[in-house]
């Protein structure tokens, strides 16, 4: 596994049919699928992980697919939007692609001194390619659709609406070492060192009608270097007065849950063990993989799930 960065971990997202969530983040962005489990509180459902060639912290975009899930609307106190990073001379690539895949798509605008382009996933859930130099440290996948030398390296990271931007700011600055690196208007941009999953931006905004569905955030999760850090975290989160879960073992990370001040669920998320801790790393996604708790009940659990294919 890759150096310790602080920066986010993971982002987790409601969908709705799993066949054209697998088509949009496999097929069109040329992700890869780097998990095929479940809903640890909902085994019924499928959770799905979409990452980098590694599927390594930074990357890991994942989805609760629930085939009637209404459609969402997101409001004041959520992640709005996600950012992935590709490599700085990818527009041309991405925007002739997008073309041919019959994508809308805005830009190229500039998003803090990067170049971006904005699309919506099927879902319409808000995302911005962001073209980025940081990003080609790492390798692009090279059996996906999309070629490895324009692939999707992980998360640039994401955007936050929030009515008041401080008291956020302080947990992002205070607890995952993000600092504040520029500001207009209306945005303020906190970054690390990271190479993927290395930005976020809180908007301020107003209380809108909003709605809970398909193509909202769930939560955004950062990274812990292992349980110490977690705990120490943790803790920090306990002093600002917020509210903590306990360690939750999600087999292939330790997770810890809090609502930011703003509203947003966070999470505390340790970078190990990683995804490869249950199959071939040249393997990922390939079966139906169960944490070991819902194993014995394997049999039930596949015969209630929808049939995807990759
Ligand atoms: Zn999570």
């Amino acid at each position: 596994m890759e150096n310790h960065k602080n920066g986010i971990h993971h982002i987790t997202a409601l969908a709705g049919n799993a066949q054209r969530n697998v088509d949009f983040y496999v097929k069109s962005l040329g992700m890869r699928l780097v998990k095929k489990s479940v809903n640890q509180d909902d085994p019924g459902t499928y959770h799905l992980f979409y990452g980098n060639a590694e599927g390594s912290p930074g990357s890991g975009f994942t989805f609760f697919p629930w085939p009637m899930a209404r459609q969402g609307k997101p409001g004041l106190g959520e992640a709005v939007k996600v950012a992935l990073a590709v490599p700085e001379d990818s527009i041309n690539y991405w925007t002739e692609h997008f073309g041919k895949e019959g994508i809308d798509f805005d830009g190229p605008y500039d998003r803090f001194g990067q170049q971006a382009v904005g699309i919506n996933d099927p879902d319409r859930l808000q995302l911005e390619l962001v073209f980025d130099k940081k990003a080609e440290q790492l390798p692009g996948w090279d059996q996906g659709k999309v070629p490895a030398e324009y692939g999707i390296r992980g998360f640039r990271g994401t955007t936050l609406r929030l009515n008041e931007t401080e008291p956020t700011a302080d947990v992002l600055t205070k607890v995952f070492g993000f600092e504040e690196t520029d500001r207009t208007e209306d945005a303020r941009h906190y970054t690390t060192d990271a190479p993927i999953g290395g930005s976020v931006i809180i908007e301020e905004g107003e209380e809108k009608p909003s709605a809970n569905g398909r193509g909202i955030i769930h939560h955004v999760a950062f990274r812990a270097k292992d349980d110490n850090e977690q705990k120490d975290m943790r803790q920090k989160v306990i002093e600002m007065g917020l509210n903590p879960t306990d360690v939750i073992d999600r087999h292939w990370f330790h997770s810890v849950y809090f609502k930011s001040p703003g509203g947003v669920l966070f999470e505390i998320a340790t970078d190990g063990p990683g995804y490869d801790v249950d199959e071939d790393p040249d393997k990922l996604g390939q079966k139906l993989i169960l944490p070991p708790w819902l194993e014995s009940r394997r049999e039930m659990i596949g015969k209630r799930l929808p049939e995807i294919n990759v």
